[in-house]
């Protein structure tokens, strides 16, 4: 089943094209690697898919994407809740200036959670899934900042997991991580791909090539190649 899908998107900074008729679909459950020279679009194609674009002033987006058959620029969409359900990890790790239990019981609790047997529960499920739990649980109290870099990363992503979202964006999630931290990424990313669809930005080829199903090639932000991951990579 198709969990993204893309249909002639144009986005426009200003007056600079910056995404041009991009096509593309997203099986659900599958890793999706970007890659491309910097300043293709990578990053903003990302955006787009949970409009955080929208953020930025002076932004025109044309075209229609659909996250599991919803039309993510309808009118009626909360952009709230679309931005929680396609959660998105970061380059640099960015926790909360809270404690680790704070971090991941955050979005529970804006989406109403209140018990606090359902937050830990909640809590240790996500920490679990992104095998930081062994590691942390006796200090939830503690603050994450205090974690390693590679640490900091997996409880951002725990903390999007917290939510339950469909998709999970990451943009270059490993670039600021020392070798075993981005191994221990990358292994996570296998993982999560049987329960998430997954979209990741990296410049790093061989990454793509370990770690995604699909390989989406950009290039001055036109989709010049979208592929089985090992077609791609044995064309010469
Ligand atoms: P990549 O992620 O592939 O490095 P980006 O999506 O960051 O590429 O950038 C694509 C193009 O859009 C670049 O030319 C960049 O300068 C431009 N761009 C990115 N963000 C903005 C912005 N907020 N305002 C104006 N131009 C931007
Ligand atoms: P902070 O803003 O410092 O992150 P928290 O959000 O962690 O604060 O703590 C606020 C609430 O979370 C408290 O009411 C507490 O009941 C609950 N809480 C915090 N840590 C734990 C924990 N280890 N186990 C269960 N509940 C916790």
């Amino acid at each position: 089943n198709t969990m993204v899908r893309v249909r002639h998107l144009n986005l426009y900074y200003g007056n600079t094209q910056a995404l041009s008729d991009i096509v593309l679909d997203v099986p659900e459950r599958s890793v999706t690697a970007l890659i491309g020279p910097s300043g293709c679009g990578k990053s903003t194609f990302l955006r787009t898919l949970n409009r955080m674009n929208d953020l930025i002033d002076g932004v025109t987006i044309e075209g229609e994407v659909r996250i599991g058959g919803v039309d993510i620029y309808k009118d009626d969409v909360d952009v709230d809740m679309l931005r929680k359900s396609v959660g998105m990890v970061f380059q640099a790790p960015n926790p909360f200036p809270k404690s680790i239990f704070g971090n991941i019981a955050y979005g529970p609790r804006i989406h109403g959670i209140r018990q606090k047997r359902e937050l830990e529960h909640i809590v240790e499920k996500s920490l679990r899934d992104v095998g930081l739990w062994e590691e942390v649980k006796d200090r939830l109290d503690d603050s994450a900042t205090g974690l390693s870099g590679g640490q900091q990363q997996r409880l951002c992503i725990a903390r999007s997991l917290a939510v339950n979202p469909d998709v999970l964006l990451m943009d270059e999630p490993t670039s600021a991580l020392d070798p075993i931290s981005t191994a221990k990424i990358e292994e996570l990313v296998q993982q999560l791909k049987e329960q998430y669809t997954i979209i990741i930005v990296t410049h790093n080829m061989q990454q793509a090539a370990r770690i995604s199903d699909r390989t989406a090639f950009f290039l001055n932000g036109e989709l010049i190649e979208y592929n089985d991951t090992a077609t791609l990579f044995s064309n010469p």
